[in-house]
């Protein structure tokens, strides 16, 4: 594994870091049923393979993330694990003893005495407008408690909003969304990086979506074995990346995973120009790309939002049609009733809850019309 300083004067943390919010379940359609063995089994093996990263927010899985990194931590004998978690301080109406309460149950969850970094989780220029003194205040207090050593925020907004939000200078660390297909934030991970902040990067694999392994992606940085490491290379080998969090739930994917952060991971220009050659191919077929964070559900009439989207994309980005066809027939017989995109009412509960303003009810009519 190798290691990068986590912002100026922080720890020395792992490249690859586990996101603890797609763990293996019991139930595929219920978010909040998590397969706890399975869990700790692949979080442990992530450690053992010199991961010391482990990334939550409270609500992740119904508060079950959490607890399931402190099942995994429980017993841990190896090295130091830094915990990086989110307050969902977007709840502007929810008095700052709720979040107090919240920070108390997740250092018990996890069996710590503090929280390395909490972050205030999907921060926009408008809810810092709103409540960025009051997530201020309560990480004052919580920092002069020892409950927690550092802050920083997460963020959907646009780069520019990043980067006023990095230049109030009040955060240690920032994690966003980066990836070969959307890589907007480029100039702004650098920016951040430049002011001394720790940079963690979510959805390296587009939500899994680049994880699907597909030749023309692989071959796009010749020697790769997957298009997973093409695209983890792509993140980790851009300036002022500290490390990627992938969301991990197979043993295979950590393997996978660890492997490729455990290596070097230069991409030449060359390798670059070819892959924005590609992107602007993609571009034009793409839509607004779902990341598979699972905030719009539960819909009420039984859709899997995300997975359909997987399939759309796989479909209509990756060409791989078939499997995608194939996918999207279990989705319509699950045994507990159709979840495709077929059974959309179209009511738009879903559309205010998506961080990414994914247009939902359309792409959900454009895959029951492409794979139904
Ligand atoms: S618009 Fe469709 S997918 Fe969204 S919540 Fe309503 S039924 Fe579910
Ligand atoms: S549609 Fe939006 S909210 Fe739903 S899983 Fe995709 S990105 Fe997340």
């Amino acid at each position: 594994m190798r290691y990068k300083r986590y912002g100026k004067g922080g720890p020395m943390v792992s490249r690859l870091g586990f996101g603890a919010m797609r763990l293996p379940l019991r139930k595929r359609s219920d978010l909040t049923a998590v397969n706890f063995r399975k869990s700790v089994a692949v979080i442990r093996q992530s450690l053992d393979a010199g991961v010391n990263f482990v990334d939550s927010q409270h609500h992740y899985h119904g508060g079950h993330s959490e607890e399931a990194i402190g099942r995994a931590l429980k017993g841990w004998k190896g090295h130091r694990v830094c915990i990086q978690t989110k307050s969902p301080f977007y709840h502007f109406e929810w008095p700052i003893d709720h979040f107090k309460r919240l920070l108390h149950e997740a250092l018990e969850k996890m069996h710590v005495d503090a929280i390395d970094y909490l972050l205030f989780h999907a921060m926009s220029m408008d809810s810092f407008k709103k409540v960025g003194k009051k997530f201020l205040r309560f990480t004052d207090w919580a920092l002069q408690r020892g409950l927690i050593r550092n802050r920083g925020f997460s963020s959907h907004d646009s780069p520019e909003n990043v980067r006023k939000l990095i230049d109030t200078g009040e955060f240690q660390v920032v994690l966003l969304s980066y990836n070969w297909m959307s890589p907007d934030m480029r100039d702004t991970i650098a920016h951040a990086a430049g002011k001394g902040m720790g940079v963690s990067v979510m959805n390296p694999l587009g939500g899994g979506l680049l994880g699907a392994d597909t030749p023309p992606i692989r071959r796009l940085i010749p020697g790769s074995k997957s298009s997973a490491e093409t695209a983890l290379r792509y993140v980790l080998d851009t300036p002022g990346v500290t490390l990627a969090l992938s969301g991990m739930n197979e043993p295979e994917q950590v393997a996978e995973n660890c492997r490729v952060a455990s290596r070097k991971t230069p991409i030449t220009a060359a390798q670059r120009k070819a892959m924005r050659r590609q992107l602007e191919r993609l571009e034009k077929r793409a839509d607004q790309v779902c990341t598979a964070c699972g905030y719009c559900l539960p819909c009420p009439a039984g859709v899997a939002i995300p997975q359909n989207f997987m399939l759309l994309n796989q479909a209509k980005l990756l060409g791989l049609v078939d499997g995608a066809r194939k996918g999207f027939r279990r989705l319509q017989n699950d045994k507990e009733g159709d979840k495709s995109a077929g059974a959309c009412l179209a009511c738009g509960k879903c559309l205010p809850k998506c961080p990414t303003h994914v247009p939902i009810i359309r792409q959900l009519q454009e895959t029951a019309r492409l794979l139904g």
